[in-house]
């Protein structure tokens, strides 16, 4: 958090998009950008997000859905990538309390398990 009076923490506008902080891209479009987690809580950990300020996924401020469709096309695309390198990705956007920065993001996780891990984890719904 600021100590210089901004109402609203954005991590995003603030840091990232300002260029205050540097980024390793993955994927960038005109409006939406996707990189490195500046500080990963996982092995793999890319954040999407609108290069325009967008409060959240449930308060698409001034923005429209051709946006949001932009920003989820991009989600798509790297969880692909993730998906394919690494066998299985999480999606994550948080809203509400557990929005901590207050500008739409969304979290692409691999955790680094593997396989066996993930397969005794998540493999078996059919019990
Ligand atoms: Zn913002």
């Amino acid at each position: 958090m600021t100590t210089t009076g901004a109402a609203v923490s954005d991590f995003y506008c603030n840091q990232v998009l300002s260029g205050r902080v540097d980024v390793e891209r993955v994927v960038e479009t005109e409006r939406v950008l996707a990189y490195h987690h500046t500080n990963p809580a996982h092995p793999v950990h890319i954040v999407v997000v609108p290069k325009e300020h967008v409060p959240s996924l449930t308060d698409l401020g001034d923005a429209g859905p051709a946006l949001l469709a932009e920003v989820l096309t991009v989600v798509q695309q790297v969880a692909a990538m993730v998906e394919a390198e690494h066998g299985a990705c999480s999606v994550t956007t948080n809203l509400g309390l557990y929005q901590e920065s207050k500008h739409m993001h969304w979290h692409l996780v691999h955790r680094g398990e593997s396989r066996s891990e993930i397969l005794a984890a998540y493999g078996h719904h059919d019990r």
